[in-house]
């Protein structure tokens, strides 16, 4: 068997394209034009790249970027500044605080200073707790974008067996809750589940957040099952040069799966796509709109 590939980009390129329909009518009915606010602390040469691809996105898809940038030795009381005066502004629908922040700022209490409605991370400990107890709430943009991939394989995951490994805030927790929200069963497997290849064995649906280089092999993956690799790992070659690869032994799951996301080119592109649609999200509900068909 080879798995049919689950193209992430052209995807993501759709999901994109559709959110860039829905601000395009927003403006022209409304005259609302949704504004993301991304901060970024310091020169993390990682953060920049992925604040450039942000931004460059914002603009594709018709939105306003308030971007700032603040030096690596800003204080914890000066950025909570900035994020209560990104509260205030009502041209700022969505705000993301680029992650890591510099030590001496702790990251929870930033988190907890955006305005929730703003939050389109889905990290303010009241988005999370909505969406532990099933409320509609803004959802974190690389879980979101996971979900939707394996939808596009079953329209509908009622009733599968799925299991996520990894169990971070920012993508294990949330996919799981997702899922959960789908009627799929759902089970959270991490480093001390016992005989993790058994457990792996049983999904229909396997998530791999763990953040180790081909670390889940083909014969843990049940025949025809779906496969979400998260994973996101520099490895170098015996020739020193360096690629990227995912949580998922690729070639070996090619042969057993029957659906799987390449690293790249799966979930990562979904991150950004989810990102435009929460701010989408946030703006409609910020303006007292329905929400969007995207
Ligand atoms: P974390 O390090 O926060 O979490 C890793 C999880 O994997 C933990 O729950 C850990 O278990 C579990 N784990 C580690 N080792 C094992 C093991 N031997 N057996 C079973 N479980 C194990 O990572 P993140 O959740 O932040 O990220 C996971 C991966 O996803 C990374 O490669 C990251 O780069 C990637 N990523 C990709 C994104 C994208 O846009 N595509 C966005 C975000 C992340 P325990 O809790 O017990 O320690």
């Amino acid at each position: 068997m080879t798995a049919h590939i689950i193209d992430g980009k052209t995807i993501a390129a759709g999901l994109r394209g559709n959110v860039a329909d829905a601000v395009h009518r927003l403006k022209r009915d409304r005259g609302h034009v949704p504004g993301l606010a991304v901060v970024l602390v310091g020169r993390n040469p990682a953060s920049e790249v992925y604040v450039r691809n942000k931004t460059k996105a914002v603009i594709e898809a018709g939105m306003h970027p308030f971007d700032r940038n603040l030096p690596d030795s800003v204080g914890e009381d000066e950025l909570l500044a900035l994020i209560a005066e990104l509260n205030a502004d009502p041209k700022v629908n969505g705000i993301l605080v680029q992650l890591p922040l510099p030590p001496q700022i702790d990251s929870q209490k930033v988190i907890a200073a955006i305005d929730p409605a703003k939050d389109v991370d889905g990290f303010h400990p009241l988005n999370v707790g909505r969406l532990g107890s099933g409320l509609p709430a803004l959802v974190p943009c690389t879980p979101l974008g996971c979900v939707r991939l394996a939808r596009t394989v079953h329209p509908s995951l009622a009733g599968l067996e799925a299991v996520v490994i990894g169990r971070s805030n920012i993508v294990g927790k949330p996919v799981a809750q997702l899922l959960l929200a789908e009627n799929a069963t759902v089970t959270i497997a991490h480093s001390k589940t016992a005989d993790l290849p058994a457990v792996c064995r049983r999904a229909d649906v396997l998530v791999a957040a763990i953040g180790r280089p081909e670390f889940v092999r083909g014969h843990w993956i049940k025949p025809g099952a779906t496969v979400i690799d998260v994973g996101i790992n520099r490895v170098s070659d015996a020739a020193g040069k360096s690629r990227i690869v995912g949580d998922v032994a690729y070639a070996e799951a090619l042969d057993v799966a029957g659906a799987i996301t390449p690293v790249p080119g799966g979930v990562g592109p979904m991150t950004i796509a989810c990102l435009l649609l929460n701010t989408l999200r946030a703006t409609c509900e910020q303006n007292g709109l329905p929400e969007p068909a995207v």
